[in-house]
């Protein structure tokens, strides 16, 4: 059951062809080095058409240590693209709630409310002044200084920075944010935001929040197991 909706992702059938087990992937990822985490075993694991094993990784930590960084797409002796399968596997977790079941998994919820409200809002995933010092102490003093001077700083990488017309950065005119917004709509991004809403807020219920509330994302961003390493 579980390949056959994977199938229907054209990132597993670009990603999958057939794979002999030979571990160069696993090698060349940067994100094996530092956590519990191996390519080989995931791409070994959808190649079987496992329900079960297949359900235990849409339910595990081990689905969101992939970096995306595509070191394994060239290197693959057999064409397969281990990064695009994560990619599926992702969007179906998210897509039958299952990624709530993992520590790592629950912080999707985050990045929904922070990238995909931006982007529905402001037609961005990210720009310098929604990077909020306060909320990224990990970017330095330096930081600080470079938001709170970011008129002069960034204009003189994109000279048109937060104005009307073309240029990197600009403003996103409304005519154009309402499109970006049809386009959720239409294409089904909207549906699935509320995916992650709904079984985030069953999954925060059954830990004891109110909720998917301010806390429950928190307590999702700031709370560590420790069990992730390699
Ligand atoms: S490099 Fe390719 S063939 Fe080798 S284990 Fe990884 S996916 Fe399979
Ligand atoms: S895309 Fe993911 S699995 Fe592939 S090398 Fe990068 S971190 Fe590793």
């Amino acid at each position: 059951m579980y390949f056959e909706l994977l199938t229907k992702d054209i990132r597993l059938r670009e990603g999958l062809k057939a794979c002999m087990n030979c571990g160069v992937c696993t090698g060349v990822c940067p994100s094996a080095e530092f956590y519990d985490y191996d390519p080989r075993q995931i791409v070994c694991i959808v190649q079987s058409r496992d329900d079960e094993q297949i359900e235990q990784l849409l339910k595990s930590d081990r689905l969101w240590y992939c970096g995306e960084c595509m070191s394994c797409r060239p290197r693959c002796p057999r064409g397969n693209t281990p990064g695009y399968i994560i990619q599926a596997l992702r969007t179906l977790s998210q897509q039958l709630g299952f990624f709530t079941e993992s520590e790592k998994g629950r912080q999707q919820l985050a990045i929904k409310r922070v990238i995909g409200h931006h982007i529905l809002e402001k037609g961005y995933c990210i720009t310098p002044r929604l990077v909020a010092p306060a909320m990224h102490p990990e970017q330095g003093p330096v930081w600080d200084w470079a938001v709170g001077n970011d008129t002069d700083f960034w204009t003189k990488f994109s000279p048109n920075y937060r104005g009307a017309g073309a240029g990197a950065l600009r403003e996103i005119d409304s005519d154009a944010i309402a499109e970006i917004n049809r386009i959720f709509e239409v294409t089904g991004g909207k549906d699935f935001f509320d995916t992650i809403e709904a079984a985030s807020d069953r999954k925060a219920r059954q830990m004891g929040f109110d909720g998917a509330d301010e806390s429950y994302v928190n307590h999702t961003y700031t709370f560590n197991s420790g069990n992730h390493g390699a």
